[in-house]
């Protein structure tokens, strides 16, 4: 879909211009300025107030040089980001992404999507993300430690918990965290709630390390239940095989789905008896293993090499949970052709444009990451208020809030489509709900 507004228009044009060679940024821009289209005709006031402008526009962009040295004295350097993207309604929120493929462009999209999803929770908390290129894979306990102190040395003079709270995300899981916990409180000599996804002994809140596998299908429940349907009985294929991914497949299995693809980089395992979750945990968060190790203990499951054959396992409903444009137009006319019923984005951005139109144009039903994987962050902002209180709510109390949260994400955003003539597009629902909000400060605050 192309915007036709002309001021719409111009903007993408300087976004693209004002950022050269970060395709994924101007993917994620394109399709909330599309979604904006008839907010502005219904609201020029936020033209004139220089919103949008802003909106595209990071508040800060931090880039630091992180230096390490591994197990046999070599030295590396890697390069460390911050991206400060929008703090109007609440101190900075999002997580820290370890992997290759990092760079500018990738912080930034996930920044700017990040936003929206913060907005969406109805908590409290702006838009951020940050990370590095350095790849945790293959690589020892101590020189992770030693990567995480140097990166943290250079990060704990913009963060705070009150100004910036990062978290998790690719590659940063709880070995990360209490090691990035442990240089912050060693370099700054206090004990905070400056990180979220802490272990459970230091200020971590129970449920956070299920929470966006949970909400996931939490919000997917809700978009089901709509049309009369539901998980029981239903053929589920999640990508990933990491936190999103893991405990998605959990809660699915217990609202009654069988699930029967995981993968992880390299290939995909099927298991048509339905995916054996005590061993995957057992092979990703025991030995950070591979997913092929998987027919090692189940040999009638079958392990195929390339992780994008996952998309052919026939399904009624696809939980993409691994990394962004994982889904191109192709795997997505696969799910069609197969029959899919509904998709929900546990991963950010995991549908590339063309896969969304192909899914919206045959009627499957469609949940954007910016709403259905808000549980992990909604579930970080409950952590902060715990830290804040000093005080610990119970797994079943921080359970509950988080399922709260994600009906009121999905009944938000499905209202927002429709108060914008169209309903069923909770893509469109979900950049309009997000923004109006943080549009709404951003116009009380003035130009800043
Ligand atoms: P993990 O590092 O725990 O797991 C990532 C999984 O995705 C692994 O199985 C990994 O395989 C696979 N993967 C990563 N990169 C690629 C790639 N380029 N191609 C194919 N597979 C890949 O990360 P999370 O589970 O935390 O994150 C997964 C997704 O969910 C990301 O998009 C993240 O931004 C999003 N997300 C995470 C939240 C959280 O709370 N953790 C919250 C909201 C969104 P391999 O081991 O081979 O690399």
């Amino acid at each position: 879909m192309a915007i036709k507004n002309t001021y719409l228009t111009e903007l993408m044009e300087t976004v693209i211009k004002r950022n050269p060679g970060e395709p994924e940024f101007h993917q994620a821009v394109q399709e909330v300025l599309e979604s904006l289209e008839p907010v502005i005709e219904k609201h020029p006031e936020y033209i004139k107030a220089g919103v949008i402008d802003s909106i595209v526009e990071p508040e800060r962009i931090i880039k630091f040089r992180v230096p390490w040295v591994d197990d046999n004295g070599n030295v590396h350097v890697n390069r460390g980001f911050r991206i400060q993207f929008n703090g109007a309604i609440g101190p900075y929120k999002g997580g820290l992404r370890f992997h290759p493929s990092v760079y500018e462009g990738i912080i930034k999209f996930l920044g700017f999507e990040q936003t929206f999803k913060n907005s969406l929770t109805g908590l409290p908390i702006g838009g951020a993300k940050g990370g590095s290129d350095f790849d945790p894979k293959g690589k020892s306990d101590m020189e992770v430690m030693r990567f995480c102190q140097s990166f943290m040395t250079e990060l704990s003079k913009y963060i705070g918990a009150d100004t910036d709270v990062p978290a998790g995300d690719i590659g940063v899981g709880a070995r990360e965290i209490g090691y990035l916990f442990g240089q912050y409180k060693r370099l700054r000599d206090e004990f905070t709630g400056v990180l979220t996804g802490k272990g459970l002994t230091y200020g971590g809140s129970l449920a956070r390390k299920e929470a966006t596998g949970f909400g996931l299908c939490y919000f997917t429940k809700e978009m089901l239940a709509e049309k009369g349907q539901s998980f029981e009985g239903k053929t589920v294929v999640v990508s990933g095989s990491g936190n999103v991914a893991i405990y998605a497949v959990q809660k699915a299995t217990e609202l009654g789905a069988k699930v029967v693809a995981m993968s992880d980089s390299n290939g995909y395992v099927y298991d048509k008896n339905g995916i054996d979750l005590d061993t995957v945990k057992e092979i990703k968060e025991v030995r950070r293993g591979r997913i092929k190790e998987y027919v090692d203990v189940h040999p009638e499951a079958e392990y195929h090499e390339g992780c994008k054959g996952i998309w052919t396992v026939k399904c009624d409903i696809a939980l993409p949970c691994a990394t962004q444009n994982e889904i191109d137009g192709e795997s997505a006319q696969a799910l069609v052709n197969n029959g899919v019923y509904a998709v929900a984005e546990g991963a950010n951005m995991p549908s590339t444009p063309e896969a969304i139109h192909t899914f919206q144009s045959n009627g499957v039903l469609f949940g954007p990451a910016k709403a259905a994987n808000a549980g992990g962050v909604a579930t970080s902002a409950l952590e902060m208020s715990q830290n804040s209180m000093r005080y610990s709510w119970t797994f079943e109390e921080v359970d509950a809030k988080l399922h709260d949260i994600m009906v009121n994400i999905y009944k938000n955003v499905s209202s927002a489509a429709a108060e914008y003539g169209m309903a069923d597009n909770l893509v469109a629902g979900a950049n309009i709900a997000g923004f109006i909000k943080v549009a709404e400060t951003m116009k009380a605050h003035g130009v800043v």
